[in-house]
């Protein structure tokens, strides 16, 4: 029997230092460093990519971008997907319209200026969206979201205007042409690797978290094979030591498995083709609300 092929997205959120200041100021250059690792990470990362011939998605801050241009490029001329990842790793619901156009504007700029890209992909560097973001994402001609937990290994159309208190009943919005390509953090090195004080939990062993990433893509090929299987690494975290191994090791049980290594945008172009938004919402009306669906530029 040969084993069923799925889409697999392996993505990676260079943050860099914004990382770790886009949020609230930081004073302390030790702790910038955690994010500069990263810098160090990528070419070790693109190196092993190249290695098993995997296509990849890189998230990277427009701040980022233009801190670390050489590396930039050198994602882009790797074959991989370069992601909008904000200005400088802001939290978009801390913003107000005219905030966040801003700053959606800015890491649109500094991707166009460093590798010439126009990004059809977004991920929230919080995993928020405000309640303009899918708005703002249509506007500027976003193919798909990478921020939300709302399935896990099929793509969905995305609702807006959604309303909610907890004195009426859901009510929900529209239908939108924009893809979402769930997250999760069990999918995500950060909280299995990274340490943070008062805490040990981010300190694993990667054979654990591997045996787990592999049960999960097992499951996700035997089950949703229209699907797509995607984790999230941060450069910093999956690029030291023996958690590349661990990287290494789980391409090839992916690959195995028949996994197709692409892009996120190449997943979602894939999908929308076989999963027009009519029909997909005709056959999920747990999602499609009250039917209605946008008019949707593009
Ligand atoms: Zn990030």
């Amino acid at each position: 029997m040969t084993n069923p092929s799925i889409a697999c997205c392996l993505t990676f959120d260079f943050d860099g230092m914004c990382g770790w200041y886009g949020g609230e100021p930081v004073s302390n250059p030790s702790v910038l460093s955690r994010g500069e690792f990263a810098a160090v990470a990528v070419p070790r990362i693109l190196d092993l990519l190249a290695r098993h011939g995997v296509e990849a998605s890189f998230a990277v801050p427009g701040h980022t971008a233009l801190a670390f241009p050489d590396l930039v490029r050198r994602i882009r001329d790797g074959g991989h997907e370069l992601v909008h990842h904000g200005w400088a790793h802001e939290n978009p619901a801390a913003f107000d319209l005219a905030g966040e156009r801003r700053i959606l504007e800015q890491g649109i700029a500094a991707l166009r200026q460093v590798a010439g890209v126009e990004v059809k992909g977004y991920r929230s560097p919080a995993w928020d969206l405000s309640p303009h973001t899918l708005g703002l994402l249509a506007e500027y001609g976003f193919l798909y979201d990478s921020s939300c937990m709302g399935g896990d290994y099929d793509p969905y159309y995305l609702r807006r205007g959604d309303r909610w208190s907890a004195s009426e009943p859901y009510r929900f919005g529209s239908l939108t042409e924009l893809v979402e390509l769930p997250v999760h953090w069990s999918l995500d090195d950060w909280p299995h690797f990274e340490f943070s004080f008062g805490s040990t939990e981010g300190l694993r062993d990667p054979r654990a978290v591997e045996a787990a990433w592999a049960a999960e893509f097992d499951h996700a090929r035997a089950n949703h094979p229209d699907g797509f299987f995607m984790l999230t690494f941060h450069p910093e975290v999956i690029g030291r030591g023996a958690r590349l191994a661990l990287l290494e090791r789980l391409i090839r049980h992916l690959a195995a498995g028949g996994a197709r290594f692409q892009s996120m945008r190449r997943t979602v172009e894939d999908w929308r083709r076989r999963h027009p938004l009519a029909a997909w919402a005709k056959a999920h009306p747990e999602r499609a609300g009250q039917g209605a669906i946008e008019d949707w530029p593009g």
